[in-house]
């Protein structure tokens, strides 16, 4: 026999507790308003994923104005910008310079484990391992979500649900088929990722073309790296040893060129992410609105897909502030068109980067990327706006 359902009331459901979810939980709490987290893992498995680790310069004024700066400040790293580079040359694109605006090496992890801090310590609701999570009634006022914990039915009542629950989740679902559109573009190539226990060979973020394929070197902390090599789609990872993972890197980031040394070290995880561009419109459908991952998915390149989750959230709280608090509609009814044009500048940008920096078999591309990178480190034109869009533009724009 099922025990008896247990029916809660809150201002707002969040489904997610990844960054997006826990971002508005406290953006909303700052707001006077009450939500409830509904997650499906657990918060050791949420806390110890190993994702984006740049923040923007609009993201990091968002955290630190939200009262969670204070590690960030302390352990994060501010860059002034990044190395684009294609053999036998490096370039360096002072985004500070060009544009007044830095990013920083912090990462999600890091993110992720302040929201959870602040959440907890404000006595913050949230189920953890939460099986067979449904939306109900999104087309109403009184939207709800059920689902079991604890082998125990569960039903939260609530004036909004906010759908932060990433690209396998429910949220995107419960638009119909009929409202929503879908735009897609998957790519022909994944990224193999590695965490290294070595300090990085950088300073800053180097973004390579190389006839073998894209590789980037990027970082977490002094002493650890974070690197990435372009390998075809369904690559398994036991195909790539560690010492062929080295050799690649080493290949195709310059070893060796004007003196410089990439510094190889204990490899701690390895996966393959495939990569792709998604976005699901509108963002809101009645009373549930999409956020995140949930809304849209760019690959890695741009390092916008944190970004963009956190710019979502921020301009999703007050609109939810002002519907729950005001019956103010005014801020939610324009929340999917306002946050779309920022997800489309993001989703160009990353499409751009992407296809400008990873290699095909077709020899005409080459030539045409290499023109196009030549200009972008040549031009002033070109260096700001890549700049621009990389640092990121204002939450808003
Ligand atoms: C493997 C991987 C690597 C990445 N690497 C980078 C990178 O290098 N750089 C970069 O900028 N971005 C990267 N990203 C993208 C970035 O991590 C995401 O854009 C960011 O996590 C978005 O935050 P979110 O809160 O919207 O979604 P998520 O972080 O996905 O959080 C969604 C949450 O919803 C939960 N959930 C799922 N289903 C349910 C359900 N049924 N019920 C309740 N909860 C549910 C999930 O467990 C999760 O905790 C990567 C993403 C992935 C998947």
């Amino acid at each position: 026999m099922t025990s008896p359902s247990h029916t809660l009331r809150t201002d707002v459901v969040i489904v997610g507790g990844g960054p997006a979810g826990m971002l508005l939980s406290h953006l909303l709490a700052a707001d006077g308003v009450e939500s409830i987290v509904v997650e499906a893992r657990s918060q050791e498995y949420v806390g110890a994923r190993v994702r984006a680790g740049i923040l923007e310069h609009s993201s990091v004024e968002l955290l630190r104005g939200a009262g969670l700066g204070e590690r960030l400040d302390r352990e994060g790293d501010e860059h002034r910008g990044i190395y684009l580079q294609w053999p036998d040359e490096r370039h360096h694109l002072d985004f500070v310079d060009l544009t007044g605006r830095s990013v920083w090496v912090y990462g999600q992890t890091e993110v992720q484990k302040d929201l959870v801090s602040a959440r907890s310590a404000a006595g913050q609701e949230v189920y953890y391992e939460c099986a067979d999570v449904a939306l109900h009634e999104v087309e109403s006022d009184r939207p709800a979500v059920t689902f079991t914990h604890e082998g125990r039915p569960v039903r939260i009542e609530a004036r909004a649900v906010a759908g932060c629950d990433g690209s396998f989740g429910p949220s995107r679902g419960a638009v119909p088929d009929a409202v929503r559109s879908i735009w897609e573009r998957v790519y022909p190539y994944s990224w193999l990722g590695i965490l290294a226990d070595v300090a990085p060979s950088t300073d800053e973020l180097i973004y390579a073309w190389h006839p073998d394929g894209f590789a980037m070197h990027s970082m977490r902390s002094a002493s650890v790296s974070r690197l990435y090599l372009q390998v075809p789609n369904g690559t398994p990872v036991e195909e790539w040893s560690d010492d062929r993972i080295w050799d690649a890197l080493a290949t195709r980031l310059g070893h060796g060129q004007d003196g410089w040394r990439l510094e190889p070290g204990p490899i701690t995880e390895k996966s393959v992410l495939p990569m792709r561009s998604y976005v699901q419109t509108p963002m809101r459908h009645g009373s549930l609105f999409l956020a995140g991952d949930s809304a849209h998915i760019v690959p890695p390149t741009g390092a916008k897909g944190l970004n963009l989750a956190i710019a979502d959230v921020a301009l999703l709280a007050p609109a939810l502030a002002d519907l729950v608090r005001r019956d103010d509609r005014m801020l939610a009814e324009a929340y999917s068109d306002t946050a779309l044009r920022r997800v489309w500048r993001c989703t160009h940008f990353s499409w751009w980067m992407t296809t400008m920096l990873h290699t095909s078999e077709d020899p005409f591309d080459a030539q045409l990327q290499l023109s196009q990178l030549r200009w972008v480190a040549s031009s002033e034109a070109g260096r700001t706006g890549l700049a621009e869009n990389y640092a990121g533009l204002p939450i808003g724009f």
